[in-house]
């Protein structure tokens, strides 16, 4: 496969350039902590298709084994079952690391809110000793959940957040403000090459069906027939991004030589309700579904909606799938 071919999913230039040069790179080393998700999955694929050997790294939690089907078949892979939560012994050397590993949708992380605090902290810490001793750039994969319930908007990487310590959420959105803050300060003190994305709503084809997140949810329920679930009266608004354009986004940050180590936004601006997601999968899905509504939970943020300024600037990188066509693909 020529670099031609293997990058022509990254535009503007800019973005191509660096993936080209992730492509020049062909015996190299990626990590990925959490490859076996949602997320890693496809980094793991891209990897792949480079020429990288790719090793994930995956406690199966959220993860399944039928996101690597493809992967696994590559002589260039390997699976590793572990938690991040615990020291990372074994002997393998990395050039590049990302750190995905967490669950992100907001049932699963709720539901071992412990384990999800340790998974963010002792997960930074275990990771980043695998980048020193590799001397290995590393890619933490932080959220839009630092800047909490914002009441700025749209939210800058300046903007500092508006997180609830003691409630439902905090377990995530703390554990990944540390896991920032443990990054920073391992670049301070021993000079590692880190990168700090700051993840928004991402969705595409291969979510897991079951995972509890808003656009899962509800085209899932218009398929079964089943009532769409609001949360709240729906008022509440989030900016969607696909998945194609994350990862392309990730691995840009990633190979950008002379990218700042600011964390830096990576989302779609294009803000939703979830009542005009909902009336848009109803658009595209014939079925006997009907909108019901429930209680909002509780600290679920009202807004979000990134600047991408940053990322366009230093990056040369900005999403090109809007919502509607994103949601064909993910349907179909
Ligand atoms: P996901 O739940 O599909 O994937 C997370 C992966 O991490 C799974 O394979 C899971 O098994 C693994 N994992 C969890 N805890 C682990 C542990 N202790 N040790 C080893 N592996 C562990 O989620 P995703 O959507 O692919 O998200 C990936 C990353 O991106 C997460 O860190 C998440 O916080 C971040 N993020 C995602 C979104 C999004 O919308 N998808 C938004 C913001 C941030
Ligand atoms: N939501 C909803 N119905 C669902 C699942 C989620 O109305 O079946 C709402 C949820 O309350 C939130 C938004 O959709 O306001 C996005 O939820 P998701 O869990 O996807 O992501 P997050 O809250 O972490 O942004």
């Amino acid at each position: 496969m020529n670099t031609v071919t293997e990058f022509k999913r990254l535009k503007p230039s800019a973005a191509s350039h660096s993936a080209r040069r992730a492509a020049a790179e062909k015996q190299r080393k990626v990590l990925i902590a959490g490859g076996a998700g949602f997320l890693g999955s496809r980094l793991c694929s891209r990897y792949l298709e480079y020429g990288y050997e790719v090793t994930c790294l995956d406690n199966l939690s959220t993860g399944r084994l039928c996101n690597l089907k493809q992967q696994s078949r590559n002589p260039k892979f390997t699976f590793i079952h572990h938690d991040v939560v615990n020291p990372i012994n074994q002997k393998g050397r990395y050039d590049f690391i990302f750190n995905m590993a967490c669950p992100a949708s907001p049932p699963k992380y709720q539901s071992d809110p412990i384990q999800t605090m340790k998974t963010s902290i002792y997960g930074a810490f275990n990771l980043l000793d695998v980048a020193r001793r590799s001397n290995a750039k590393i890619l933490q994969a932080s959220t839009s959940e630092i800047y909490g319930d914002p009441d700025v908007t749209p939210q800058t990487e300046r903007y500092q957040g508006n997180v609830n310590t003691v409630g439902p959420r905090s377990c995530y959105d703390e554990g990944k403000r540390a896991a920032e803050s443990i990054f920073h300060d391992h670049r301070e003190t021993y000079g590692t090459d880190i990168r700090i994305a700051r993840i928004f709503n991402t969705y595409g084809p291969g979510m897991d069906p079951l995972d509890g997140r808003v656009v899962s949810n509800f085209i899932n329920q218009a398929l079964d027939g089943q009532p769409i679930t609001i949360y709240g009266d729906g008022s509440q608004s989030r900016s969607f991004c696909y998945l194609d354009d994350m990862v392309d986004g990730l691995i840009t940050l990633m190979h950008t030589p002379g990218t700042r180590f600011e964390p830096i936004n990576i989302g779609n601006p294009d803000e939703f309700t979830m009542v005009e997601l909902a009336n848009l999968i109803l658009k595209k899905i014939t079925t006997l579904s009907r909108i019901t509504y429930s209680d909002l939970p509780e600290d679920d943020p009202k807004q979000r909606r990134p600047d991408i300024s940053r990322a366009k600037k230093y990056l040369g990188w900005a999403p090109k799938i809007g919502l509607d066509q994103g949601l064909d693909r993910t349907i179909a």
